[in-house]
Protein backbone atom coordinates (compact mmCIF):
# COMPACT_ATOMS: atom_id res chain seq x y z
CA UNK A 1 0.00 0.00 0.00
CA UNK A 2 1.74 3.14 -0.94
CA UNK A 3 0.92 7.15 0.76
CA UNK A 4 -1.37 7.57 -1.24
CA UNK A 5 -3.45 4.83 -0.43
CA UNK A 6 -2.87 5.01 3.39
CA UNK A 7 -3.95 8.37 3.55
CA UNK A 8 -7.49 8.13 1.39
CA UNK A 9 -8.22 4.31 3.30
CA UNK A 10 -7.56 6.19 6.64
CA UNK A 11 -8.89 9.79 6.46
CA UNK A 12 -11.95 9.44 8.71
CA UNK A 13 -10.69 7.07 11.47
CA UNK A 14 -10.20 8.68 14.27
CA UNK A 15 -6.32 8.17 15.48
CA UNK A 16 -7.11 4.83 17.48
CA UNK A 17 -8.71 3.64 14.20
CA UNK A 18 -5.74 4.70 12.16
CA UNK A 19 -3.20 2.55 14.39
CA UNK A 20 -5.30 0.02 14.29
CA UNK A 21 -5.85 -0.26 10.55
CA UNK A 22 -1.83 0.35 10.10
CA UNK A 23 -1.51 -2.58 12.78
CA UNK A 24 -3.73 -4.89 10.43
CA UNK A 25 -2.07 -4.09 7.44
CA UNK A 26 1.44 -3.74 7.55
CA UNK A 27 3.44 -6.49 9.59
CA UNK A 28 6.33 -4.83 10.79
CA UNK A 29 5.43 -1.68 12.30
CA UNK A 30 7.90 0.21 15.15
CA UNK A 31 7.26 2.91 17.48
CA UNK A 32 9.86 5.36 18.91
CA UNK A 33 9.11 6.40 22.34
CA UNK A 34 11.58 9.46 24.26
CA UNK A 35 8.71 8.93 27.05
CA UNK A 36 7.18 12.49 25.91
CA UNK A 37 3.79 12.94 26.90
CA UNK A 38 2.71 12.05 23.66
CA UNK A 39 4.94 8.86 23.44
CA UNK A 40 3.09 7.98 26.81
CA UNK A 41 -0.11 8.21 25.42
CA UNK A 42 0.76 5.76 22.38
CA UNK A 43 2.17 3.89 24.41
CA UNK A 44 -0.79 3.31 26.78
CA UNK A 45 -3.17 2.31 23.64
CA UNK A 46 -0.61 0.19 21.97
CA UNK A 47 0.18 -1.71 24.78
CA UNK A 48 -3.36 -2.04 26.33
CA UNK A 49 -4.41 -2.78 22.92
CA UNK A 50 -1.42 -5.54 22.98
CA UNK A 51 -1.06 -4.61 19.18
CA UNK A 52 1.76 -6.55 17.47
CA UNK A 53 3.65 -2.90 17.50
CA UNK A 54 7.52 -2.98 18.50
CA UNK A 55 8.70 -0.64 21.24
CA UNK A 56 11.95 1.12 20.83
CA UNK A 57 13.69 4.44 22.38
CA UNK A 58 17.33 5.82 22.12
CA UNK A 59 19.28 6.48 24.99
CA UNK A 60 21.68 9.59 24.11
CA UNK A 61 23.58 8.85 27.74
CA UNK A 62 22.76 12.93 28.42
CA UNK A 63 18.57 11.88 29.30
CA UNK A 64 17.74 13.30 32.64
CA UNK A 65 16.95 11.13 35.42
CA UNK A 66 13.44 12.18 35.22
CA UNK A 67 13.25 10.55 31.66
CA UNK A 68 15.38 7.49 32.84
CA UNK A 69 12.88 7.24 35.78
CA UNK A 70 9.60 7.40 33.45
CA UNK A 71 11.46 4.84 31.27
CA UNK A 72 11.38 1.97 34.48
CA UNK A 73 8.00 3.07 35.56
CA UNK A 74 6.61 2.57 31.98
CA UNK A 75 8.12 -1.08 31.37
CA UNK A 76 6.78 -2.01 34.78
CA UNK A 77 3.61 -0.64 34.91
CA UNK A 78 2.96 -2.00 30.82
CA UNK A 79 5.24 -4.98 31.26
CA UNK A 80 6.46 -4.22 27.95
CA UNK A 81 9.93 -4.54 26.08
CA UNK A 82 11.36 -1.29 24.72
CA UNK A 83 14.22 -1.82 23.05
CA UNK A 84 17.10 0.89 23.55
CA UNK A 85 19.63 2.08 21.05
CA UNK A 86 22.69 3.95 21.64
CA UNK A 87 25.46 6.21 20.01
CA UNK A 88 28.79 4.29 19.08
CA UNK A 89 30.94 4.34 21.76
CA UNK A 90 34.08 4.49 19.16
CA UNK A 91 32.31 7.28 17.26
CA UNK A 92 31.29 9.19 20.55
CA UNK A 93 34.54 8.77 22.49
CA UNK A 94 36.44 10.50 19.57
CA UNK A 95 33.87 13.25 19.10
CA UNK A 96 34.04 13.78 23.10
CA UNK A 97 37.66 13.81 23.32
CA UNK A 98 38.25 16.15 19.88
CA UNK A 99 35.71 18.80 21.05
CA UNK A 100 34.50 18.52 24.69
CA UNK A 101 32.20 16.99 26.69
CA UNK A 102 29.84 19.89 25.86
CA UNK A 103 30.47 20.73 22.30
CA UNK A 104 26.95 21.79 21.52
CA UNK A 105 27.29 24.98 23.30
CA UNK A 106 29.90 26.04 20.96
CA UNK A 107 28.52 25.70 17.74
CA UNK A 108 25.22 24.84 15.49
CA UNK A 109 27.53 22.38 13.64
CA UNK A 110 28.27 21.01 16.75
CA UNK A 111 25.95 20.31 18.00
CA UNK A 112 24.02 18.86 14.48
CA UNK A 113 27.37 16.36 14.66
CA UNK A 114 26.23 15.05 18.43
CA UNK A 115 23.05 14.67 17.74
CA UNK A 116 23.82 12.93 14.36
CA UNK A 117 26.00 10.64 17.33
CA UNK A 118 24.20 10.41 19.79
CA UNK A 119 20.65 10.36 18.00
CA UNK A 120 20.34 10.23 14.23
CA UNK A 121 22.55 6.89 13.98
CA UNK A 122 21.18 4.78 16.36
CA UNK A 123 17.70 6.18 14.96
CA UNK A 124 18.90 4.36 11.30
CA UNK A 125 19.72 1.15 13.04
CA UNK A 126 16.43 0.97 14.86
CA UNK A 127 14.27 1.14 12.19
CA UNK A 128 16.33 -1.27 9.71
CA UNK A 129 14.07 -3.12 8.55
CA UNK A 130 10.64 -2.12 9.82
CA UNK A 131 8.18 -0.59 7.13
CA UNK A 132 6.39 1.88 9.25
CA UNK A 133 7.72 4.04 11.92
CA UNK A 134 5.08 5.65 14.50
CA UNK A 135 6.20 9.02 16.58
CA UNK A 136 4.33 11.16 18.55
CA UNK A 137 5.18 14.32 16.72
CA UNK A 138 2.42 16.88 16.53
CA UNK A 139 1.41 19.94 14.36
CA UNK A 140 1.50 22.13 17.42
CA UNK A 141 4.95 21.21 18.21
CA UNK A 142 6.51 24.27 15.63
CA UNK A 143 5.96 25.79 11.93
CA UNK A 144 7.80 22.84 10.07
CA UNK A 145 5.50 20.21 12.23
CA UNK A 146 2.18 21.99 11.08
CA UNK A 147 3.20 20.81 7.58
CA UNK A 148 3.45 17.09 7.94
CA UNK A 149 0.76 14.80 6.93
CA UNK A 150 -0.44 11.86 9.17
CA UNK A 151 1.75 9.57 6.81
CA UNK A 152 4.59 10.80 4.75
CA UNK A 153 7.48 8.42 2.85
CA UNK A 154 11.30 9.25 4.45
CA UNK A 155 13.42 8.85 1.63
CA UNK A 156 16.58 9.16 3.51
CA UNK A 157 15.55 6.36 6.07
CA UNK A 158 13.43 4.63 3.28
CA UNK A 159 10.14 4.12 6.03
CA UNK A 160 6.86 5.21 6.17
CA UNK A 161 6.56 7.55 9.13
CA UNK A 162 2.84 7.69 10.95
CA UNK A 163 2.02 10.25 13.37
CA UNK A 164 -1.18 9.24 14.76
CA UNK A 165 -1.26 12.64 17.40
CA UNK A 166 -1.02 15.26 14.63
CA UNK A 167 -3.85 17.06 15.28
CA UNK A 168 -3.46 16.45 18.95
CA UNK A 169 -3.58 19.56 20.81
CA UNK A 170 -2.11 19.85 24.03
CA UNK A 171 -5.50 19.94 25.98
CA UNK A 172 -6.49 16.97 24.41
CA UNK A 173 -2.99 15.21 25.19
CA UNK A 174 -3.06 15.94 28.97
CA UNK A 175 -7.35 15.15 29.33
CA UNK A 176 -6.21 11.69 27.89
CA UNK A 177 -3.00 11.42 30.24
CA UNK A 178 -5.24 12.33 33.29
CA UNK A 179 -8.51 10.23 32.27
CA UNK A 180 -6.19 7.14 31.57
CA UNK A 181 -4.11 7.85 34.66
CA UNK A 182 -0.74 7.60 32.04
CA UNK A 183 2.83 7.85 33.61
CA UNK A 184 4.55 10.87 32.68
CA UNK A 185 7.85 12.71 33.27
CA UNK A 186 7.29 14.90 35.97
CA UNK A 187 9.61 17.76 34.50
CA UNK A 188 6.24 18.20 32.35
CA UNK A 189 5.00 19.68 36.09
CA UNK A 190 7.89 21.94 36.21
CA UNK A 191 7.36 24.26 32.44
CA UNK A 192 9.50 21.41 30.26
CA UNK A 193 6.93 20.78 27.60
CA UNK A 194 9.04 19.41 25.15
CA UNK A 195 12.00 17.20 26.81
CA UNK A 196 15.17 16.10 25.03
CA UNK A 197 18.68 15.55 26.29
CA UNK A 198 19.50 17.52 29.71
CA UNK A 199 21.95 19.98 28.93
CA UNK A 200 19.77 20.85 25.56
CA UNK A 201 16.54 21.45 27.62
CA UNK A 202 15.21 23.81 29.54
CA UNK A 203 11.96 25.02 31.05
CA UNK A 204 9.67 26.92 29.60
CA UNK A 205 7.03 29.42 30.18
CA UNK A 206 3.20 29.20 29.16
CA UNK A 207 3.17 30.93 26.79
CA UNK A 208 6.48 29.84 25.15
CA UNK A 209 6.70 27.94 21.80
CA UNK A 210 6.23 24.55 23.13
CA UNK A 211 9.84 23.49 21.31
CA UNK A 212 11.63 26.84 22.45
CA UNK A 213 13.40 25.43 25.21
CA UNK A 214 15.42 22.94 23.24
CA UNK A 215 19.02 24.12 22.01
CA UNK A 216 17.24 27.58 23.46
CA UNK A 217 21.08 29.41 22.30
CA UNK A 218 20.31 28.86 19.23
CA UNK A 219 18.63 31.65 16.47
CA UNK A 220 17.50 29.28 14.20
CA UNK A 221 13.72 29.15 14.43
CA UNK A 222 13.10 25.85 12.96
CA UNK A 223 14.90 23.93 15.26
CA UNK A 224 15.29 19.66 15.14
CA UNK A 225 17.95 17.04 16.12
CA UNK A 226 17.23 15.08 12.63
CA UNK A 227 15.02 12.32 13.89
CA UNK A 228 12.51 14.54 11.88
CA UNK A 229 13.22 16.84 8.66
CA UNK A 230 11.12 18.91 7.04
S1 LIG B 1 20.19 17.11 22.24
FE1 LIG B 1 22.20 17.93 22.91
S2 LIG B 1 23.25 16.29 24.04
FE2 LIG B 1 21.47 15.40 22.97
S3 LIG B 1 22.32 14.61 21.11
FE3 LIG B 1 21.60 16.67 20.59
S4 LIG B 1 23.32 18.10 21.01
FE4 LIG B 1 23.82 16.09 21.92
Amino acid sequence: MNIQELISKTNDLNWQEKILFVEKNFQKIIFSTSFSAEDQVLTDYIAKQKLSIKFFTIDTFRLFDETYQTWQKTIDNYKIKIASFNPQTNILKKFVESHGINAFYRSADLRKQCCAIRKVEPLKKALKGYQIWISGVRQEHSAIRADKNFFEYDDNLQIIKFYPLLKFSEQQLWSYITEHQVIYNKLHDLGFRSIGCNPCTRAISKNDEPRSGRWWWENDQHKECGLHKS
